[in-house]
């Protein structure tokens, strides 16, 4: 490939433009790559300061909001019904984080009104168990003979004697009161109870469990009897009565006895609009005081402790934790005079409350190597690594203690990362440095074939002007000798028409192959297309070149079989035939053979023509397609011809999805052979 002077300066642009920019820019890509390490480590630093603030600064805050909910939430509570009677509805507020909430004033419970009754009572909190136990007996005494014994015997024993006498006839009232209840003889159940309930040396037989239970049923006779208004006024008086109890083991049995008389209340249909409220009141006043005494009841120690430990309280606020629950203790500052208010911290809810909070800031912190983990060790947010070791450690968090731990950030995987973008940066380069490579080298060989078909241009514009110029002088020349009269021999005259008339067949094959081509060029719309026996076709065009062939002493053979049928345009097929047939004349010297063949091959039509002519050199094989290409130098070639035939057959048989084979030979001769699809 020769290089111009243009090449050279595109070239000297290329390098310059492309390969000189990206040289400069992976250079300093790569070092920044290096430097990368020594900086990650540095921000990592920087950052990390701020994160570990951020992160103390949420906890912080979060807590004191925490606290001024629970103050807030404490004025509501003033407001609250302060007595378990009381069915007035005000507003409560609750706070996430916060299980219950009781003041004091002077060192007097004001709330929940209920535990300061109870609370103040010292004997020990509910004995489920025992009462248990009691209520199994009770149940044991109810097998049907027995009772029907005891009321047989009950029916004969005088009313009076019979509750002079001891406990055990307690239990066999009780036994009957079942059975009436049983037998359905609600009057005489209610006659009966209420006999019990009226003396309370009595009930006092019974333990607290039984008395609710002894509740309960008469509770439950009055609604069998839709006695509604009084079964709504009886519940009224066991809260009232249960609200001056000074036992503390009433508790469970009572909620168990409230519990079922309100649900079953305000599933009256006949309640009236305000005493559903009331008891609606009712209910959650009485369920909000008993839940915080049980509560209460549950961590009586630690509630103790904390109440009566004002060590640590110059701030106003104090927490205190066991195993099981966590307390704080609020007062002066931040309440007011003799005001304290101990709260149960629900820590479940106040750590996800926390660590909700510290997953936002941690969002905005990626990268940083960090874990949050309880007392147990157990990691709450972020994680341990394992080849690292702990930069910091703090402890965050007043109610629940957390340890909030920094580690070094594991060089290995900056150095990873760096790597990784290495290689991106070689891939990339090498990708870059191979696209620039394989486009100059296009470039460079579409700029030399445009030089080549310049070049061949040129050389068509002077063999066609020559060609055309070489019959009409000839021309010119016979008719001028005719038109002075100097030929006189009819003989002479005849020879001279028939030169005339053959250069002028030679004009117009040429001027009909250039017209040919510009055809080509304007596609497959230029043409006709219809069913033809190619058999026809190429047997006309032999008969048009037998009488050259013949007089350049060649011997021409036809095997052309008959229907031979294609889809095709006519003329451009017999151009086809025409231009391969007078090449095989063309390139061969006589003594010499030619065969025309046309046949039907599977469902190919075909169609060839071999010569024992000069042939084509295998290096010339593909290039005689081309347009404008003829073989060897213009100076020393003996053929005349434009180049343009063998384009014109190429395009021709294209159009025509038709394939072109060659074979040849040099000195041997050449085969040309077109294989159409072949149509009934
Ligand atoms: P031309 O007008 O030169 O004949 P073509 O396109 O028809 O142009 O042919 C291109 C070249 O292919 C010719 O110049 C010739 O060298 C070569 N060629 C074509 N047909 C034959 C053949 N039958 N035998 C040998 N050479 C051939």
């Amino acid at each position: 490939m020769r290089v111009s002077r243009n090449n050279m300066l595109l070239f000297a642009l290329f390098a310059g433009g492309i390969v000189l920019p990206t040289a400069i820019l992976s250079f300093l890509s790569f070092r920044n790559i290096q430097n990368e390490t020594f900086l990650a480590q540095k921000t990592l630093d920087e950052n990390r300061y701020s994160f570990q603030t951020e992160v103390e600064e949420t906890i912080t805050k979060e807590e004191a909001r925490i606290l001024d909910e629970t103050k807030s939430a404490s004025m509501f509570l003033y407001e609250q019904p302060q007595s378990l009677l009381d069915s007035e509805n005000t507003f409560f507020k609750t706070v996430e984080g916060i299980d219950a909430i009781f003041l004091f004033n002077k060192g007097q419970l004001i709330y929940p009104d209920i535990s300061s009754r109870h609370f103040s009572a010292s004997a020990g909190f509910s004995n489920a168990t025992a009462s248990h136990v009691e209520k199994q007996n009770f149940q044991q005494e109810f097998t049907d003979d027995k009772m029907a014994y005891q009321m047989r015997a009950f029916r004969q024993t005088p009313l009076q004697a019979f509750f002079e006498t001891r406990e055990e006839n307690v239990q066999n009232l009780l036994g009957l009161i079942r059975l009436s209840y049983k037998e359905k003889n609600y009057n005489e159940a209610l006659r009966l109870l209420k006999i019990l309930e009226s003396r309370p040396h009595l009930a006092g037989y019974l333990h607290a469990d039984l008395t609710r239970a002894i509740n309960l049923l008469h509770f439950d006779i009055l609604v069998s009897q839709k006695k509604h208004k009084e079964a709504e006024e009886y519940c009224k008086l066991i809260l009232s009565q249960f609200s001056h109890s000074e036992s503390i083991e009433d508790i469970p049995s009572a909620k168990f006895f409230f519990e079922s008389a309100f649900t079953r209340i305000l599933s009256f249909e006949d309640l009236s609009q305000k005493d559903r409220e009331t008891f609606w009141n009712l209910r959650e006043n009485f369920n909000r005081q008993l839940g915080y005494m049980d509560i209460l009841s549950q961590h009586r120690d630690l509630f103790n402790e904390i109440l009566y430990d004002d060590i640590s309280t110059k701030e106003g606020i104090l927490y205190k934790s066991n195993d099981d629950a966590t307390f704080l203790k609020m007062s002066y500052p931040l309440l007011s005079g003799d005001q304290i208010l101990i709260a149960k911290i629900n820590r479940d809810a106040y750590l996800a409350r926390l660590l909700s909070k510290i997953k936002i800031v941690t969002q905005s912190w990626k990268g940083i190597p960090y874990s949050i983990t309880n007392k147990n060790n157990h990691v709450l947010l972020g994680h341990i690594p394992d080849s690292t070791s702990a930069l910091s450690q703090n402890i965050l968090g007043e109610a629940i203690q957390l340890e909030f731990t920094l580690y070094e950030k594991d060089l290995r995987e900056i150095r990873k990362e760096s790597r990784r973008r290495m290689l991106l940066m070689y891939g990339l380069l090498s990708f870059s440095l191979i696209t620039v490579l394989l486009g100059s080298f296009f470039m460079f060989r579409f700029l030399n074939q445009e030089r080549k078909l310049l070049s061949m241009k040129a050389n068509f514009l002077s063999s066609v002007s020559h060609e055309l110029k070489t019959p009409l002088t000839s021309i010119k020349m016979f008719a001028e000798m005719m038109a002075r009269g100097r030929v006189v021999k009819a003989e002479k005259i005849q020879e001279y028409s028939n030169l005339i008339g053959k250069e002028a067949t030679r004009l117009e094959n040429l001027i009909g192959a250039i017209l040919n081509y510009t055809r080509m060029e304007h596609g497959k719309s230029a043409f006709h297309w219809e069913r033809l026996d190619f058999s026809i076709c190429a047997k006309k065009v032999y008969d048009a070149v037998e009488d050259i062939a013949v007089e350049k002493g060649l011997t021409l053979h036809a095997k052309i079989d008959p229907n031979v049928f294609v889809i095709g345009d006519y003329t451009a097929l017999y151009g086809l035939a025409q231009n391969l047939i007078e090449n095989a004349i063309k390139y061969t010297n006589a003594p010499g053979d030619i065969t025309v063949s046309v046949y039907n091959e599977d469902n190919r039509a075909v169609f060839s023509v071999a010569d024992t002519g000069i042939g084509i050199a295998p290096s010339e094989q593909k290039n005689i397609f081309n347009d404008f290409y003829r073989v060897g130098d213009e100076m020393t070639r003996s053929t005349k011809g434009s180049g343009l035939g063998l384009a014109i057959v190429k395009r021709v048989a294209e159009t025509h999805r038709a394939t072109i084979s060659l074979s040849s030979k040099l000195g041997k001769g050449s085969t040309f052979t077109i294989k159409f699809k072949k149509v009934d």
